[in-house]
């Protein structure tokens, strides 16, 4: 049974011919008007339906006035949803992101309205409740179903028969003979409420150090960041579940970030051994159903702790009092489509906002989070060692100059000789390499012709497995042919370069018994295979994995004892001032597989530049000289955190559009003492999906006043005409 959803009953009537703004998600700068119907009551928040164009679509009554429309002029609201309205941190919050982004603040405020279901209440669905009669006689079924109701608890049908391990006619029996009565029963909740005194470790000096300070800052009830800074292994989940669990003894909501949640399912039984239950997921792998509940039941209150990816950001909390973002180093934190934010850095506008603590948690934290911890405005927790016996795998870098693969290979006799030994010791290797795919480019030999993709201006990535050439930027996939489709000649196209499918078939050829696994993020049957795979990594189904970048992040692997990076000079390449951080951290990461439990263990980073700063940091351990070298660095040069950056992307379909626009943007840019303009160049990608770009970069002093730049650019440029589409990225990650 549906239930009618009654209109929100306030206090006051509001007057005939109130009209109020309301925030629509449509890229539009403003909220639109509507009449308000006289028998109708909403407040700042509500969400409500409204008219827009032809369609009907959900929106936000919102602050402020309306502009000056005569109101018989304005179209009425259709309906207001029984829904707890959005709160004032959260409008606030969604309007300083659309003010800091250059974003529409009705595209942010899409981003909140995502589970259209859950605005109205969940249904009460039909249950059973014993009536206290008994049966006419007793059958062994019969007396589990009665057991299983004994306590006067309502069960659904399905439910009952499914729990007592009977039929649903001994039921439907029962029923009939006034055993059982028809009661309604409210929505099961999402997840059980987590108990903060469940499990609590017992935690290490720095551990209990650590801990303490977060507690405090939990406890204090204002905002303040903290970053937890310590190397892979050290406890800080342990660490930071004790902030968690203040938290929720103060009666408050807790919000976890992680880079990867649909592929930690660790993580979430690791919560589940110190809180008795799970979080409740919030991720794009959530079937849309259960999101819709999850919504609900946060903006209501039921959920009191959510394990989410970057968007759980835009959860209607009703009472959050906490968020943790681990892994706050990570780049899949950035969202790089529609609205281009960092979802580390809203986050921490978001405990501003609500006055609440923050805490940031990495390995390996972005410079920017180092530099603001050390100009004091955050607090910095440190955790120098791995718990209990674990110690830090030995890292040594492979010369490849003097120690080169076998011909047409790309492992060194070093590295294979390694991986020799831990298979005889029944230990496991991993192999990283970050390139999906079997190679990276192919051509032919006979005229050199390279297969490039027909819209982007990429090489198309062999993938040996599927017998296809792809894009890996659009998405474009061909058949690989036999023949050169330049010069007709068969056979002769070669593959150069390496990608995992690659590198698999040399492990396989120089370890034929091994049991390998190859690993990465197109694998045939999506996240729940992965899972799968990963758990099975875990349990020592595996000898030697070769994988992406998502093996990297956050699991863990008790028997793996040796890490080979087959090429850890791939991302210094790419010229970006970023591109050391990025390697260090990856590189940290997933040396940071190996050793998990007390075993000896190695990494070992195939390198043509042992002498990089990167390389020496990771072999001699000391990130410290690497943090102080990249932040001197930085700070010489103006560049983040000691600078501001913005990147504006022009796209067209043709080049000299693109090219056209984004002159016609620097001609326009007016002068500033503290900021100034770079460009425009091909942007580092200049074509994808057939669509041309081009990239100003404006870089500021620490103190200017980007946005207000950035708009007032925006508005003396050109028009924007035909197929150009001009795009913000505040604070980009590549520069
Ligand atoms: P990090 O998040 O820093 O990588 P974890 O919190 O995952 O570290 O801890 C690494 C391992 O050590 C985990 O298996 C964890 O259960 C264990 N561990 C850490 N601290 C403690 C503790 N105080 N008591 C028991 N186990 C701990
Ligand atoms: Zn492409």
């Amino acid at each position: 049974m549906k239930q009618d959803s009654p209109q929100r009953l306030t206090e006051e009537k509001p007057a005939a011919g109130r009209s109020v703004p309301v925030l629509v998600p449509m890229p539009a700068e403003r909220p639109y008007s509507y009449a308000v119907p006289g028998d109708m009551c909403v407040e700042p928040g509500s969400i409500v339906r409204v008219p827009l164009g032809p369609r009907q679509v959900a929106g936000i009554v919102w602050d402020g006035e309306c502009e000056a429309i005569d109101p018989r002029k304005l179209r009425p609201i259709s309906h207001v949803f029984d829904c707890p309205p959005i709160d004032a941190d959260m409008r606030r919050f969604i309007d300083w992101i659309a003010a800091y982004t250059l974003s529409p603040p009705g595209m942010v405020a899409r981003m909140i309205l995502r589970a259209p279901e859950a605005f109205d209440p969940e249904p009460w669905v039909e249950g059973l409740q014993a009536t206290g009669a008994g049966p006419d006689r007793l059958t062994a079924a019969r007396t589990r179903v009665l057991e299983l109701a004994a306590n006067g608890m309502a069960w659904t049908r399905s439910g009952l028969s499914h729990a007592a391990g009977v039929s649903s006619t001994v039921i439907d029996g029962l029923k009939a003979q006034g055993v059982f009565e028809t009661v309604m029963i409210p929505p099961r909740p999402v997840v059980a409420a987590p108990d903060p005194a469940y499990a609590s470790a017992e935690l290490t000096g720095d551990q209990e150090e650590a801990a303490r300070m977060l507690r405090d800052s939990v406890a204090a009830d204002r905002f303040a960041v903290t970053l937890l800074d310590g190397v892979t292994g050290s406890g800080k989940t342990e660490v930071y579940f004790e902030a968690v669990a203040a938290a929720l003894e103060e009666g408050r909501q807790v919000l976890i970030l992680l880079p990867e949640i649909a592929l930690t399912q660790a993580f979430l039984e690791r919560f589940q051994d110190r809180f008795g239950t799970k979080p409740a997921e919030w991720h794009s792998d959530v079937a849309p159903r259960k999101r819709e509940r999850v919504w609900r039941q946060v903006a209501e209150g039921g959920v009191r702790v959510v394990a989410g990816a970057r968007s759980a950001l835009f959860l209607p909390f009703k009472e959050l009092g906490l968020i943790v973002v681990d892994e706050e180093h990570d780049p899949a934190y950035k969202q790089e489509d529609r609205v281009f934010y960092n979802a580390r850095d809203m986050a921490v506008v978001r405990g501003h906002i609500g006055g609440f603590p923050v805490v940031l948690a990495s390995a390996t934290p972005s410079v920017e989070s180092r530099v603001n911890a050390s100009q004091g405005r955050y607090a910095r927790a440190v955790l120098h060692a791995r718990f209990a016996e674990a110690a830090l795998p030995s890292i040594r870098a492979v010369d490849m100059r003097r120690s080169p693969p076998a011909r047409g290979g790309f492992l060194s006799p070093m590295l294979l000789s390694h991986m020799r030994e831990t298979l005889e010791r029944s230990e496991q290797s991993l192999l990283f390499l970050n390139r999906r795919g079997y190679a990276p480019l192919t051509l032919c030999r006979v005229c050199g012709h390279r297969f490039q993709c027909p819209s982007c201006s990429s090489w198309l990535v062999e993938h040996r497995f599927r017998g296809q050439l792809q894009c890996h930027h659009c998405g474009h996939a061909e058949k690989r042919p036999e023949a050169c489709p330049e010069c007709g000649t068969l056979d002769h196209l070669v593959a150069c370069g390496p990608g995992v499918e690659r590198i698999a078939e040399e492990v396989v050829g120089q370890f034929p018994d091994a049991r390998t696994i190859v690993l990465s993020s197109d694998i045939l049957g999506g996240v729940k295979r992965l899972r799968l795979e990963l758990e099975a990594i875990a349990n020592g189904e595996a000898d030697i994995v070769i994988g992406t970048q998502l093996v990297a992040k956050g699991h863990n692997f008790p028997n793996m004892t040796l890490v080979g990076v087959v090429d850890a000079d791939l991302g210094l390449a790419n010229g970006d001032p970023r591109a050391a951080e990025r390697t260090f951290q990856l590189l940290s990461q997933v040396t940071g597989r190996a050793g998990r439990t007390g075993k000896k263990s190695l990494g070992l980073l195939q390198t043509f530049q042992p002498d990089h700063p990167v390389m020496r940091a990771i072999v001699s351990g000391d990130a410290e000289a690497f943090y102080e070298r990249e932040i001197d660095e930085r700070q010489k040069a103006g560049l983040p955190p000691f600078g501001r950056l913005a990147g504006i992307i022009v796209s067209a379909a043709t080049r000299a559009e693109a090219e056209g626009h984004a002159r016609g943007l620097r001609r326009a840019a007016p002068p500033a003492n503290d900021i100034h303009i770079l460009g425009p160049a091909e942007a580092p990608l200049a074509l994808i999906a057939g669509r041309h770009r081009f990239r100003l970069l404006v870089q500021g002093e620490r103190a200017a006043d980007m946005q207000a730049y950035l708009r007032r650019l925006l508005a003396t440029g050109p028009k924007i005409r035909g197929s150009v589409r001009v795009q913000v990225d505040v604070d980009p990650q590549s520069f």
